[in-house]
């Protein structure tokens, strides 16, 4: 399923990156897929869920921010968000020589972490 192997590539970058943060939890990944990827975010989601569960990822979110496709002209020099992904043409013109200017991310933007330790230095004893 391609939703699960990109979870996969998610879980590794991600625990990449909380190795580096011991003593913190993940309550949120919050990624940038660009429209063009074809990822159903609900599915992606329930994905996550399994590819997370018994894991220290467990009960972590995926917050998807949903990158529309802009094309950029060679004819005309116009850059028009796409209306259908599978018919990449110029907005304005209509011509097909087009470059993909957005649509086709995929990455981990950020991560919300907390700290497992949620006792205040201060009110130790
Ligand atoms: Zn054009």
């Amino acid at each position: 399923m391609h939703e699960l192997s990109l979870c996969c590539s998610i879980y590794d970058i991600v625990g990449r990156a909380l190795a580096l943060r011991p003593g913190h939890s993940v309550e949120a990944v919050n990624l940038q897929v660009g429209q063009l990827r074809q990822v159903v975010p609900e599915s992606l989601e329930f994905c996550w869920g399994m590819v997370t569960q018994d894991s220290p990822l467990a009960g972590s979110r995926l917050v998807i921010d949903q990158v529309p496709v802009v094309l950029d002209c060679l004819s005309c020099g116009e850059s028009t968000t796409a209306a259908d992904v599978f018919m990449l043409t110029c907005g304005s013109c209509g011509g097909g020589t087009i470059t993909v200017r957005t649509g086709e991310e995929f990455m981990v933007t950020s991560l919300d972490v907390v700290a497992d330790d949620v006792v205040a230095p201060s009110e130790r004893s």
